[in-house]
């Protein structure tokens, strides 16, 4: 047998901040003025700034920048009057998502995942129907796109508000339609391993003025939300002004200046990501053993992530694989262990959701892998390391 080479690279080393980000950082640090609303005079302040970059680049009306994915969830399903009842989302999502369910007080109704890792539409469909439920909090989890038209005409049949999570999909889209587009309100995160990096960060968009009011007031701009950058205008603000509980979650303007020059080489680092996530997914195409999801045609992906099953292994041989590609340098991820660990996600490990049945999700989790494909790593790093995982694999089954 040949030996493989070991991996040298860093799976946790992000690409480096353009330098245009590190001037802005500076350049807000010197002025001491951080806070959002904290502006000298004729200054929108860069948090505005991200605001009307983003809303224009997303192609939304609308844009709050706030302080994570998490909130931006949060803050939504709150301004939506969600509160109090089912919501519909993802069983294999990450654990913000049901959190931000739990966290205004409404129940997560999870619905189960296909084997190629979207949201499946039948069960979706039963279980709208039985749980009667008026919103659907939509995960891409890992940026793998449902049937958008599909999965809409569904929604709309019911009556559902559909809230979409682009954590994964920022720059992805369907059928030509940018995700985030499809939603009533959609959720993005600027945690740094996500599509633009800020160490935390969220942005929230929408093209309903009053939803966009009672959010931004929700966010913490207490009477200060005329210097918001892409908000509704002064008189959607009406009702919104006073019935809008706080919830104090202001993105702060060094994480807004350091996104906006990264928004602009997005379009470039999806092309990155999407060539190395091609050399990874040629190299394991290579194993028996190694089932990778379908991508369809209509999506327009960003390969951020890659994730594949090992449906024939049982659980020692999974171990085995997680072992042997880490003795090589590879670090992959199993989403499917049964206690829970780094950030591998199982609706069983959060127990502040009631217990819900989910037969098909277990089953695709149980032999789920995951790995992240940093910027940092070269498309010959990528190639060396699907070859890696293929043969670590071949060499258990
Ligand atoms: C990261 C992530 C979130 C939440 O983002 P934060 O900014 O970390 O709160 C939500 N959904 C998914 C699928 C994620 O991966």
């Amino acid at each position: 047998m040949i030996k493989l080479p070991i991996f040298t690279g860093d799976f946790t080393q992000q690409a480096p901040l353009p330098q245009a980000a590190k001037d802005a950082a500076a350049r807000v640090l010197e002025t001491a003025r951080l806070h959002r609303y904290n502006l000298a005079d004729g200054d929108d302040g860069d948090v505005a700034r991200l605001e009307r970059a983003y809303g224009n680049w997303q192609g939304r009306k609308y844009c709050l920048a706030v302080t994570s994915g998490g909130q931006a969830m949060q803050i939504a399903l709150r301004a939506l009057e969600a509160k109090n009842q089912k919501i519909l989302t993802n069983a294999f999502t990450l654990a913000p998502v049901p959190g931000a369910i739990e966290a205004i007080g409404s129940e997560a109704v999870l619905v189960e995942s296909d084997e190629n890792l979207r949201i499946d539409l039948d069960d979706l469909d039963q279980k709208a129907k039985i749980s009667q439920a008026k919103f659907l909090l939509l995960s891409h989890m890992r940026g793998h796109l449902a049937d958008m038209d599909a999965l809409m005409t569904i929604c709309d049949h019911y009556g559902i508000t559909v809230i979409e999570d682009c954590a994964h999909t920022m720059g992805a889209k369907w059928n030509g339609k940018r995700s985030g587009n499809f939603g009533h309100a959609s959720c993005f995160s600027t945690q740094t391993y996500k599509h633009i990096n800020s160490g935390e960060g969220g942005l929230l968009v929408s093209d309903d003025p009053k939803f966009m009011a009672r959010a931004t007031i929700m966010s913490g701009s207490y009477m200060l939300y005329s210097r918001h950058g892409a908000g509704p205008s002064e008189r959607d603000y009406a009702d919104a002004r006073e019935n809008s509980p706080n919830c104090s979650a202001r993105m702060d303007h060094l994480r807004a200046a350091i996104l906006i020059p990264q928004l602009d080489e997005l379009e470039e680092n999806i092309q990155n990501w999407n060539a190395r996530y091609h050399n990874v997914s040629a190299a394991l195409s290579g194993s028996k053993n190694i089932v990778q999801p379908i991508r369809p045609n209509q999506e327009s992906m960003v390969g951020s992530s890659i994730q594949f099953r090992v449906p024939r292994f049982d659980d020692e041989q999974k171990e085995q694989l997680i072992d042997l590609c880490a003795e090589h340098g590879v670090e992959i991820k199993w989403f499917g262990r049964t206690k829970p660990h780094g950030f591998t996600s199982s609706h069983k490990s959060w127990a502040f959701v009631p217990k819900q049945n989910l037969p098909k999700t277990d089953m695709i989790l149980s032999s789920l892998f995951d790995m992240r494909i940093p910027l940092s790593f070269s498309l010959e790093d990528c190639t060396q390391i699907g070859q890696i995982i293929a043969q670590c694999a071949d060499r258990i089954g």
